[in-house]
């Protein structure tokens, strides 16, 4: 086994020394120019993926400071090497000193978002409970995804209790020491184990002041102000007793306020209105102008029903020993003209009722109602609905007294009305 040590911790450039090189799953002397290969270095600032930390980025430099590979991937081997999957522009070769790049900017965002993981580790339990503890987390370079075991969600009042402790911690200024002792001093220590790691006889215990103290391989700043900002940007389930947080740091976290301040400022504009602070104000005051409306156009709709069945209800005509009232209104739909249907009863103005409206969006209501005196002499509103519904291609049904229908055909209707009469007819 080649052995392989890590320096990413103290140093983000490092020379290394080419040990091993993979392509297709065979060992070889060289790496061809325009090729993918897997690499060990007998060094490297380069850190592999694990507790949920991407890996890093960068290039591979030779000796005269060309790039020679850019590496796109960083894996633990089975032995533990750090195996770096790479795209040699170059031609690179075995034993041959390498100067190892990793892109720093991309790492300083991972260990910033790295870092507030172990700060929100600390908040949850402050805010939830001791019972809380890691289900598993992803440090990505633009957001961070952290998992705990909770019994259901949590409120948005505790979130913005977590995110406070959060960010209060980050403008504190908490330095952030490292101590590497064995596992048993650690423990000693009260150092709080991530669910599911493994250690060996050595471990690293990340302290962030006195606020947290974790065993952690990963990378972290050196002073929680370096985080800037925390936000949280979901919280949710994952499974039974399991919840996600996602969040973000630094210039991630202002842009994402930004865009929500920006999305304000649209509604403002829209509102016509200068101040943002008034926005709330202005939406209640609008929805209160719809409420008024409404009422008004109702109270408008119902007069206008009134006045058109003023009308109706003056035309009875007398079939086959039974008088009828059916004609068309011009009203918003169903519930209307179930109102003048009870109109229609209270003031008993014949054995039987048909009316139709054709709707605003093209569809027809149909209602039918019999006289309790006609319903007990046999004549059923919904045996009357199942005659003349299919005239504007639609069908209902109802009880003996009173049944309804929609169709699709408003050409139909003086049809259907006519098939009323035909129905007193049989
Ligand atoms: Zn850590």
């Amino acid at each position: 086994t080649t052995p392989s040590e890590y320096v990413g911790y103290h140093e983000l450039k490092a020379n290394g020394v080419l040990k091993d090189i993979v392509i297709d799953n065979e060992l070889v002397d060289t790496v061809p120019a325009d090729s993918r290969a897997q690499v060990i270095f007998d060094k490297t600032p380069f850190y592999a993926e694990m507790g949920g930390q991407v890996a890093d980025k960068g290039v591979i430099k030779n000796q005269a400071g060309e790039v020679v590979a850019e590496v796109e991937d960083v894996q633990h081997a089975p032995n533990g090497q750090n195996m770096h999957t790479i795209h040699a522009l170059k031609e690179m070769t075995r034993e041959n000193t390498y100067s190892l790049e990793v892109d720093v900017a991309f790492h300083n965002k991972v260990k910033k978002n790295h870092t507030a993981t172990h700060l929100l580790d600390q908040a949850l339990r402050d805010v939830l409970g001791s019972h809380t503890h890691q289900a598993g987390s992803l440090v990505e370079p633009t957001y961070l995804r952290f998992d705990f075991t909770n019994l259901g969600s949590v409120t948005a009042e505790d979130l913005k209790k977590i995110e406070d402790i959060v960010n209060a911690k980050i403008w504190e200024n908490i330095q952030v020491e490292t101590v590497v002792t064995d596992k048993e001093s650690a423990e000693k220590m009260g150092a709080i184990a991530l669910f599911g790691d493994k250690y060996g006889d050595t471990v690293r215990v990340v302290k962030v002041g006195d606020y947290s103290m974790e065993f952690c391989g990963g990378t972290h700043v050196a002073n929680t102000n370096e985080i800037g900002l925390f936000k949280i940007i979901s919280e949710s389930g994952v499974g039974a007793g399991v919840r996600r947080i996602e969040a973000v740091t630094s210039e991630e976290a202002f842009e994402f306020l930004e865009e929500r301040n920006q999305l304000l400022r649209q509604s403002a504009d829209e509102l016509k209105i200068v101040q943002i602070k008034e926005v709330p104000r202005k939406i209640e005051q609008l929805q209160e102008q719809v409420k008024l409306l409404e009422q008004q156009k109702q109270a408008l709709e119902d007069k206008f029903a009134s006045q058109q069945a003023g009308d109706i209800f003056k035309n009875v005509k007398e079939i086959n020993g039974k008088t009828l009232i059916a004609g068309q209104v011009n009203v918003s739909g169903m519930s209307q003209l179930r109102q003048l249907a009870d109109q229609w009863k209270e003031k008993q103005l014949s054995d039987v009722l048909v009316l139709a409206t054709a709707t605003a969006d093209g569809k027809v209501n149909l209602i039918t109602a019999i006289s309790s005196d006609a319903v007990k002499e046999g004549y059923k509103a919904g045996d009357l609905i199942k005659a003349i519904a299919p005239k504007v291609g639609g069908g209902g049904g109802g009880r003996p007294d009173l049944a309804q229908a929609g169709g699709k055909k408003p050409e139909g209707i003086q049809e259907a009305l006519k098939a009323a009469e035909d129905w007193l007819n049989k």
